[in-house]
């Protein structure tokens, strides 16, 4: 018996999301008297995953086929399926991604599992297996029951701290064997903004909207998020508008940011932005109109004018640093 964790990774690097499903994993291990078991496909540094070791897994299984490399999807399904018939699995848990997302189905049908998505709470297991998950974009909280003997989780980003208090942990090659069909789809190329911090994976995000006035006063935002290690974002209408590049327009219909901080600047709360930001540690809105509705959804809100608060903010920032 075991619970398995997927660690997804990019360009060599385990994401910070895996290893807040590796934490969940092993905090369910623990919970169901089991050892936490990490799967990872692709290339990586053999450090970069026995480091896993510190986050709870007991070992890590590595599927080092280079063909991992171009994201197939049905053969990391397979890999993972393979691994948890391999380790005896009773949960799968994976981070939620683009990837993940079409992996878990082709994964439960596999292992014949229930599966939920948008976990957010370790399950309940007081009576049957009960699990948490964010629906309506956040905005609402649904409990599922899954009793099938294998369970598949999504774990949503932010959902649980990686911690890293443990110790390396070995690492093994897995050679799960695929069909030539797993290898019908991979990725050719990926384009992404050079030297800039990518938002998906930003800790701190400082996101500016039509309350800047125009593009040229961005240096205001770009100087707040300089001092923060910060990536930028921004609402849908500044980036209609040309004020700032598509790839930074964050909502339903843009980027979905996780950071530890949002910082939204002159935004007016729009419910198609807080779709994409709703899963964010903690929200800070500077808004100079108090009834702005972003002030809804703020751990912190500052009632200011932004040319007058960012400065003073960002010189703060600098004097910390
Ligand atoms: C189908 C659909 C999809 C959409 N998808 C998205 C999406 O993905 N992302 C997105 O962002 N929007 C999206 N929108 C648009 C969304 O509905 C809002 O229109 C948009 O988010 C508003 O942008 P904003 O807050 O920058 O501008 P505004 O609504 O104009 O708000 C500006 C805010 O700035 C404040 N302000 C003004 N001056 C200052 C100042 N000096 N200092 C401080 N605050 C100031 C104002 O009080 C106001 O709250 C979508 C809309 C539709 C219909």
């Amino acid at each position: 018996m075991s619970v398995l964790i997927y660690a997804e990774g990019f360009e060599g690097k385990i994401k910070k999301s895996s290893l807040e499903a590796l934490a969940y994993g092993a905090a369910l291990a623990s919970k169901l008297n089991t050892s936490a078991i990490a799967l990872a496909t692709g290339t990586f540094q053999a450090s970069e995953l026995s480091a896993l070791g510190k986050y709870g897994a007991s070992k890590v299984l590595h599927v080092s086929d280079q063909r991992m490399d171009e994201t197939p999807v049905a053969a990391i399904a397979s890999a993972i399926a393979a691994a948890a018939n391999a380790g005896a699995a009773q949960v799968v848990i994976m981070p939620k991604s683009a990837l993940t997302d079409s992996a878990s189905s082709k994964v439960a049908v596999k292992l014949k599992a229930g599966v939920v998505n948008n976990v957010v709470e370790l399950p309940d297991l007081t009576s049957g297996f009960k699990v948490k998950r964010a629906i309506y974009t956040g905005k609402a909280f649904a409990v599922t029951e899954i009793n099938t003997p294998i369970k598949v989780l999504l774990l949503r980003k932010n959902a649980m701290n990686a911690i890293a208090n443990g110790n390396d942990c070995p690492v093994e090659a897995f050679q799960p064997s695929f069909e030539a069909t797993d290898f019908g789809l991979k990725r050719l190329k990926v384009e992404k903004a050079e030297g800039e911090i990518l938002l998906p994976e930003a800790e701190i995000v400082v996101s500016g909207g039509r309350g800047l006035k125009g593009p040229e006063n961005w240096h205001l935002i770009e100087s707040l998020a300089k001092a923060l290690h910060a990536g930028t974002g921004c609402s849908k209408p500044v980036s209609d508008m040309d004020w700032r590049p598509h790839h930074e327009h964050v909502g339903q219909t843009g980027v979905k940011v996780s950071p530890n901080l949002y910082i939204a600047v002159g935004i007016s709360g729009a419910i198609q932005h807080l779709a994409g930001v709703n899963s964010s540690k903690v929200i800070v809105v500077i808004n100079k109109d108090p009834e702005a509705p972003f002030f809804k959804a703020a751990d912190y809100g500052v009632v200011g004018d932004a040319f007058d608060v960012l400065p003073q903010l960002t010189e703060a920032v600098k004097a910390l640093n």
